[in-house]
């Protein structure tokens, strides 16, 4: 069953249903040959053994009917002899008839003999009434007739063809006989034929269909592999390589989302503006490699100071950081950013050059506000630019917050006001 792991799902399907419909036409020729075979059966026992009976019987009918009322009649004078010659006639007309059609039917050889032997005596009585009504037109009077002789005649007749009948019944029980024995089998035979079909469309239908659900692992299987590999391209399309923090690209996306739903729910947002200081001059003292190193420590510190759910760490590009806090009061991010700077500082990154600190530290800007539909979002990173911008020229290595972030609201409705 090699071929069917081959096939397609859709040949797969065209596959069994060509089995099943060569299956159906199997059984249907199948029963078709037995049909028409039962009919022949049937036609044989009927016209090969009924209707024979039947005609003989006739034959015997006309004999001890008609033709023994017609002599009994015209020996008592009941009836005109013209009547009595019509009604031979007819009777010895009607006697041949049925006598040809019983001989139309098949025989078998071995009946030859004694079909022969009854028409000659068939054809001797006959003769017999014949001579009667030779003798009638010649003026003999029926009254004289021999009832005697004419009864052993028909006697005679009579043994010859019950004797036929005889032959022709235990004929036709042998056939019927048969034709019950070949119902039988052939029952037997189409069960059997019909149980090896549907045994096997079973079977293929079930290598089909095993073989389909194999396809449907396989693809499940390959679907969940190419999630986890778009899962693992979309984190690195996200991910910046150096430090392992978000990168620009989500934080775009997250700013705005995070935004949203703050302006939805009226809830704080904090933005923070992280930059290290004197970097320039740590690069130009302990190179650009040790210059890296010193990045991945103060993002290691930075992913260790934030790690609920609803905080976001990001590099923005070269030294500068961005921390997007939601559901964090003014006085929570004031300490939060204290902390930041105080890790770096503790961190103990050595800078022999820079003009604040033995260490490398950190200067942030914060803005923080309960976000409503005014926020504009350009504002609250401008806003942390200029405290960054605060805390570098007030000395570095600390942190500068501003809350007057909606500020923008009352301006425009100044501008209003004025217009
Ligand atoms: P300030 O305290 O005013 O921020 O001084 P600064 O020297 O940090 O300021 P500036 O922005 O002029 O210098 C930033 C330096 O950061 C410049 C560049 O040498 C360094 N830098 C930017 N990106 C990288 C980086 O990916 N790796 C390394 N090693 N250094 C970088
Ligand atoms: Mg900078
Ligand atoms: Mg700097």
């Amino acid at each position: 069953m090699q071929f069917i792991e081959a096939l397609k799902l859709r040949s797969k399907l065209l596959f069994i249903f060509i089995i099943i419909t060569i299956g159906l036409l199997v059984v249907g020729i199948v029963g078709a040959i037995n049909l028409n075979n039962m009919k022949k059966n049937l036609d044989s026992l009927y016209f090969g053994s009924l209707v024979p009976v039947i005609e003989l019987s006739n034959i015997l009918q006309i004999y001890h009917g008609k033709l023994a009322n017609t002599v009994y009649k015209a020996k008592n004078s009941k009836i005109s002899s013209s009547e009595v010659k019509l009604q031979i006639n007819i009777a010895i007309t009607n006697i041949n008839k049925e006598w040809k059609n019983y001989e139309s039917h098949f025989k078998r050889d071995e009946e030859f003999q004694y079909m022969e032997y009854t028409a000659l005596e068939i054809k001797s009585i006959n003769n017999y009434f014949f001579k009667i009504l030779k003798a009638m037109n010649d003026g003999y009077d029926m009254k004289d007739l021999s009832i005697g002789s004419f009864e052993k005649k028909i006697a005679h007749i009579h043994q010859i063809i019950n004797k036929l009948i005889t032959y022709e019944v235990t004929v036709a029980k042998y056939e019927r006989k048969n034709f019950l024995k070949g119902y039988d089998s052939v029952l037997r035979e189409v069960g059997s034929i019909l149980g090896m079909i549907i045994f096997g469309i079973m079977i293929i239908s079930y290598y089909v269909f095993k073989s389909i659900q194999n396809d449907q692992t396989a693809l499940e299987i390959t679907t969940k592999k190419l999630k986890r590999a778009n899962k693992k391209l979309e984190n690195v399309s996200y991910t910046d390589s150096l430090t392992g923090l978000y990168n620009r690209r989500y934080f775009n996306v997250v700013y705005n989302r995070e935004l949203k739903r703050a302006k939805r729910t009226h809830s704080y947002v904090t933005f923070m503006m992280l930059d290290i200081d004197y970097f320039k001059q740590y690069n130009d003292t302990y190179g650009h490699i040790e210059g890296d190193f010193a990045l991945k420590s103060v993002a290691k510190v930075l992913k260790d100071a934030l790690k609920r759910p609803s905080d976001f760490v990001f590099r923005l590009g070269g030294e500068e950081f961005g921390v997007l806090l939601t559901e964090t009061a003014e006085s929570n991010s004031s300490v939060i950013a204290r902390n930041i700077c105080d890790f770096v500082r503790a961190r103990e990154i050595k800078h022999e050059n820079s003009k604040v600190s033995e260490f490398v530290t950190i200067s942030i800007g914060v803005a923080c506000c309960i976000a409503d539909e005014a926020l504009n979002e350009e504002v609250l990173i401008t806003r942390a630019d200029e405290m960054l911008y605060k805390a570098k020229e007030s000395g570095r290595d600390r942190y500068n917050i501003t809350t007057n972030v909606s500020e923008a609201t009352p301006i425009v409705v100044n501008k209003e006001a004025i217009a």
